[in-house]
């Protein structure tokens, strides 16, 4: 595929087309268009319940869509319909790891346990090749000497870069961050955005759910407003969050402000 992001003009990395996801009666995406380019930000915003982790978590084959499709550059797209299978979802979990909300990290296991798990578990890679990653990225986020302790001798702001690492540890080509930031204290938010901004400017592509519009705007390069399954407005964070065109997308992006 050599299309480019309409965007950005960054080279597309991932290309979702008319994705669509119901529970039960409720159609909570209704034909969900997308484009990434390769190094791109794209931070989506919108009202709880709009849909938003819903795309995050069929991107990366926690939710088979019913329909539609998400393609890489690199690899096959996957095509969805209301009997497509775990493991023809398979293909999207290996792309791209999510750092959630609740940091979401195993209590019974230790730092270092936590990011390792993943490359040896599903990756299969060399255990000390995986410390020793695990180890430098630890690191990296200044939590080198915490690797042998459990998530909950953390505060919230260092499992959240625990999150962060055990996502990077995968090598994916897509992170997906989903408001990594809203369970956290607000003296803690700085030290996670930090990380976050760091890996936009050191060129990893990611999307971002995310309330702090601020952030967004900081380090998006492109932002998406979804409402009630439907993107309602796409562009360039200094239009969809300073001049937005839309009405719903006034109303949203002026409340936050
Ligand atoms: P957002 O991230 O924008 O807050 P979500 O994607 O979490 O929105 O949710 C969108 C809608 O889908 C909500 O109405 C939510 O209740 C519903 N929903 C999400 N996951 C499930 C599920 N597993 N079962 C039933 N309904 C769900």
């Amino acid at each position: 595929m050599s299309h480019t992001d309409p965007a950005t003009n960054a080279p597309a990395l991932l290309k979702v087309t008319g994705l669509q996801k119901s529970f039960g009666d409720h159609q909570v995406l209704k034909s969900i268009d997308l484009q990434i380019g390769k190094g791109q930000v794209l931070a989506l915003i919108g009202p709880s319940g709009s849909g938003k982790t819903t795309v995050l978590r069929c991107l990366n084959g926690l939710e088979i869509p019913d329909g539609g499709e998400v393609a890489f550059s690199d690899g096959p797209a996957v095509v969805f319909a209301p009997k497509t299978t775990q493991k023809q979802a398979q293909v999207l979990r290996t792309r791209s790891a999510m750092v959630f909300q609740n940091y979401n990290l195993f209590p019974h296991m230790t730092v270092l346990e936590n990011v390792i798990e993943g490359p040896i578990q599903v990756q299969r890679r060399k255990r000390s090749e995986a410390v020793a990653d695990a180890e430098a990225l630890l690191a990296r986020v200044g939590l080198g000497q915490k690797r042998d302790q459990y998530p909950h001798q953390l505060s919230g702001g260092q499992q959240q870069r625990v999150g962060i690492v055990r996502a990077l540890a995968l090598k994916p080509s897509l992170l997906l961050f989903d408001e990594p930031t809203s369970a956290l204290d607000p003296e803690l938010v700085g030290d996670v955005l930090k990380v976050i901004k760091e890996l936009a400017d050191e060129g990893w592509t990611m999307v971002l759910v995310t309330h702090e519009l601020a952030f967004a705007r900081e380090v998006a390069d492109e932002v998406v407003f979804m409402d009630q399954g439907v993107v309602i407005e796409r562009g360039h964070p200094d239009v969809v969050l300073r001049a937005p065109q839309n009405e719903r997308t006034q109303q949203f992006v002026h409340r936050l402000l």
